[in-house]
């Protein structure tokens, strides 16, 4: 899963749009590409290969300006990393582009009938049939063909769709995949992840799973109906529907990082940049949950009465997360009288679980919309069992989806291989392992002092 960067708005300069995808690279990529309304022209330029090489071939207009626009970087799952696959894609007419991150599962069962129906497929990836589909069903409101089209869609999907005959509108899609809209002075955009959004936007919206936005980022001012849903009527650009069309009021939050949390700030990379944050991490830890000799937890909401109760704890995550699981499994297992079970998110809906209204599962996950977790956690809340997460995004599906939450405060985490966001994972674990401990009797304050004492040293070594 990719990256992908939009906007709407009175007008970006290419290069800003180029330094706003690339600050997506940290995900990793094999081709990249952008559509844009340019003259009254949809134009598209995609290439396999790195952002830079893009910003070569679009060297004689990087510093004009669009009003509309589409990139992505690819990370190929279905079909070769060449120029052909690379996204935006667009329909048999060349006035629809559309750039997808995730898998649409049946793909090529709508691909047959599209063909069957006379479209031409210029690429091997599933998500050309989205264009197609759009294309298909496109009459008089791109958004209402966006409706249909989802419908149709089986499998993961964050979408990005724009038209040449709507020139002023950018509209999103996510199933299971995340997408992110920004507000700020230059319009309205779209990312897959904060760090593009941040030289732009200082508010932003988390779009929800199963959601439609419609962006309008040119005339941000006037009250519009959109036919096909009823009544919307906020005046900010951004409107935001369920996949059944009703109103959603959109949820602006204010941006609090910094566009230098996305910086190497001097260091050759991310990752060594990361390592070297790691007790500023801790230390904001401990500022946050036991600046005194007591341990607190601001956002956690599980009442102190159901923690007493619980008598078995199941933790879930994928990869680097799992592994913080397991080290809070030896602690939490000696710290406290209960049965615990650690199983990776991607096994768990298939165990017979004993799980109810008396457990609890710990979901970690740095970005919190690491598919398997979420879909473990929906899996247990079916059995009635309380979901805490650790987690590292406030507006994300995982944090919205919990009970109860820590945040581990890391900051972004661009490198790769996880090592901040792995530590801070580690050390909220530890502290919630000694808070239950507390509140189950089995620990005693004296020697949660003293653990704690030793714990909050660490920064300085
Ligand atoms: N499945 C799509 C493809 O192979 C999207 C991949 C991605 O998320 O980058 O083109």
């Amino acid at each position: 899963m990719c990256g992908i960067f939009g906007y709407t708005g009175k007008g970006l300069a290419y290069a800003s749009l180029l330094e706003g995808l690339s600050r997506l690279e940290y995900r990793g990529y094999d081709s990249c590409g952008m559509a844009a309304v340019n003259k009254n022209k949809l134009f598209l330029r995609k290439r396999a290969g790195k952002i830079n090489q893009l910003k070569s071939d679009l060297q004689n207009i990087l510093s004009a300006e669009t009003t509309l626009a589409l990139l992505h970087t690819r990370w190929a799952t279905h079909g070769r990393p060449n120029r052909a696959n690379a996204h935006p894609h667009w329909g048999c007419d060349r006035r629809i582009a559309v750039v997808h991150n995730g898998i649409i599962e049946n793909f090529l069962q709508l691909k047959q009938e599209l063909k069957a129906q006379g479209h031409k497929f210029l690429s091997e990836t599933d998500s050309e049939v989205v264009a197609h589909l759009i294309e298909k069903f496109y009459r008089r409101s791109l958004t209402e063909a966006v409706f249909k089209t989802v419908d149709k869609l089986k499998g993961s999907f964050a979408l990005g769709v724009i038209a040449l005959r709507e020139p002023d509108k950018l509209i999103a899609a996510r199933k299971d995949s995340p997408l992110i809209i920004g507000r700020g002075p230059k319009g309205l955009f779209l990312a897959s992840d904060m760090p593009a959004l941040l030289t732009f936007s200082k508010q932003a919206v988390y779009l929800k799973n199963r959601e439609v936005a419609v962006l309008t980022g040119g005339k941000i001012n006037p009250v519009r109906k959109y036919p096909g849903a009823g009544c919307a009527v906020f005046s900010n650009g951004i409107n935001i529907f369920d996949f059944k069309k009703k109103p959603v009021r959109p949820a602006l939050e204010t941006v609090k990082l910094k566009p230098e949390a996305a910086e190497k700030k001097g260091y050759p990379h991310f990752m060594l940049k990361e390592i070297f944050e790691q007790p500023r991490v801790l230390d904001r830890i401990f500022s946050l949950y036991s600046p005194g000799q007591k341990i607190h937890f601001p956002q956690m909401r599980l009442p102190g009465k159901f923690l007493k109760s619980i008598d078995k704890i199941y933790v879930t995550a994928c990869g680097t997360a799992y592994h913080a699981g397991y080290v809070a499994k030896y602690f939490l297992e000696k710290t406290c009288p209960l049965s615990l079970e650690i199983d990776t998110s991607s096994e768990f809906r298939y165990r017979k679980l004993s799980l109810d209204r008396n457990s609890l599962l710990i979901a970690i996950s740095q970005s919190g919309e690491t598919a398997d977790t979420l879909a473990a956690v929906r899996e247990a809340k079916k059995c009635g069992a309380k979901i805490l997460s650790i987690c590292n995004v406030l507006g994300s599906s995982l944090v919205k989806e919990s009970d109860g939450f820590i945040a581990t405060l890391a900051g972004p985490e661009i490198g790769v291989a996880s090592t901040k966001a792995y530590t801070a994972q580690v050390c909220c674990l530890y502290l919630f392992s000694l808070y239950l401990a507390r509140l189950k009797g089995s620990l005693n304050a004296k020697n949660q002092r003293a653990i704690l004492n030793s714990l909050k040293r660490i920064p300085d070594y």
